[in-house]
């Protein structure tokens, strides 16, 4: 007999979490276990693009439970296929590998950067990634990764990644040398507070990773799939990257993610690569119904459409309670408390029936369903509107 003493305790408590337990999803709203309802603009940490339990992601997973589930990754399966085929003809890449977590996606990408230069550059390894990058939480991701947080744990680190600072190109040629191989970055530092790349940065260093012979690899994990209001974020860029990481999103709740490579960059050789439930083809059964939502024309400019109204509701409430900036793109956005508030916004917006999201204790981060409609919205900025205005109230009074 174990000794969990409450349903809690039996799992390892690797984050706070609060008492409640979740059992129903629909859109942009969720059902806890006591009726409460709650409107989510955290939607599975901007893994549900097409909101909870979309019908198309519902029917494709059944329709292809009674199929197939694993043929195993030695055989080919057909949702897999026709998702690479999908991916490929909608980015400028070639060839997919398909994997179960976007760090074991960047994992992925990190080997072939290294593949790459084993066979092109003397064996050069280095990955120059930035300060304030996620890349994800296995030892080489976190290595990859410049969150301050991550520093002390886990030592020793993967070696083999300097930190550049983002939208900085000089910082970037400093560390450039024989042994590098890739420039690897979020084109949006989403957990470090959604913080852009400009789109003059990535194409600076699109030319300048171009000029060295270097790859140029964007972990598109949380701005891909038309999170920021393009299908890819690289193309706002007008860039032609050499690798790319897709996650969350792509499955549209599932666990799915992938690795995309140019012909140019994508050298695997037998052996390399793998893993049990890679290109799986109930999950791919479910990116498909996921990409081919997304990539309808109306889809996505409806989304964009979505994200200008939210960053201009956000706007007008920084400008009526005297806070910061909206940044980001599409509906990855953040609004800029000044304060460190989150935690006491969060927790206030949760008793209320909202979910947000606190990447930073000054920041709060918007990822809700790209089909998130204008009520939705409404309510939302209402609800934080009639928490500010209290907090500002408190404030005053102390
Ligand atoms: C979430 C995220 C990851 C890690 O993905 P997991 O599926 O949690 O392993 C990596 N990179 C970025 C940019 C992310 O947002």
């Amino acid at each position: 007999m174990g000794i969990a003493t409450h349903p809690f305790d039996a799992l390892m408590d690797i984050t706070a979490r609060p008492k409640t337990v979740f059992v129903k999803g629909e859109g942009s709203w969720l059902w806890d276990d006591t009726g409460k309802r709650y409107l989510d603009f955290i939607q599975g940490w901007a893994v549900n693009c097409l909101g909870h339990s979309p019908d198309v992601v519902a029917d494709a997973l059944a329709a292809q439970a009674r199929l197939l589930l694993s043929p195993s990754p030695a055989f080919y399966n057909a949702p897999s296929l026709k998702l690479a085929n999908a991916l490929v003809e909608h980015s400028c890449f070639d060839q997919v590998f398909f994997a179960n977590s976007g760090a074991e996606a960047n994992e992925g990408a990190i080997k072939l950067a290294r593949k790459y230069g084993a066979l092109h550059r003397n064996g050069a390894y280095e990955i120059i990634t930035f300060e304030g990058g996620f890349h994800g939480r296995t030892l080489a991701t976190m290595s990859a990764s410049g969150k301050k947080a991550f520093e002390p744990l886990f030592e020793p680190k993967v070696p083999g990644f300097r930190k550049a600072l983002l939208n900085d190109l000089a910082s970037v040629r400093r560390l450039i040398n024989s042994k590098t191989v890739a420039v690897m970055l979020e084109p949006i530092q989403g957990e470090a507070g959604v913080w852009p790349a400009t789109d003059q940065f990535l194409s600076e260093l699109r030319a300048l990773t171009k000029e060295h012979g270097l790859l140029l690899i964007v972990d598109e994990i949380q701005t891909g799939m038309g999170r920021t209001g393009k299908l890819f974020h690289y193309e706002h860029a007008d860039i032609e990257p050499d690798i790319m990481t897709l996650g969350k999103g792509i499955g549209g709740g599932v666990p799915l993610a992938a690795l995309l490579a140019t012909e140019h960059a994508s050298c695997f050789e037998h052996g390399d690569q793998g893993g049990t439930f890679n290109g799986n083809p109930l999950m791919c059964a479910a990116g498909l119904a996921v990409l081919e939502s997304i990539a309808a024309p109306a889809f996505l400019k409806a989304a964009v459409d979505a994200g200008l109204f939210l960053e201009s509701e956000l706007q007008r409430l920084s400008a009526r309670h005297g806070l910061g900036e909206v940044r980001g793109r599409g509906l990855l956005l953040a609004l800029d408390l000044k304060l460190p508030m989150g935690a006491s916004i969060l927790a206030q917006a949760f008793e209320a029936g909202v979910l947000l999201n606190s990447p930073q204790p000054d920041a709060l981060r918007f990822m809700p369903a790209l089909n998130v409609t204008r009520d939705e919205i409404g309510a939302m900025i209402d609800c934080l509107d009639a928490i500010l205005t209290k907090v500002g109230a408190a404030r005053r009074v102390a």
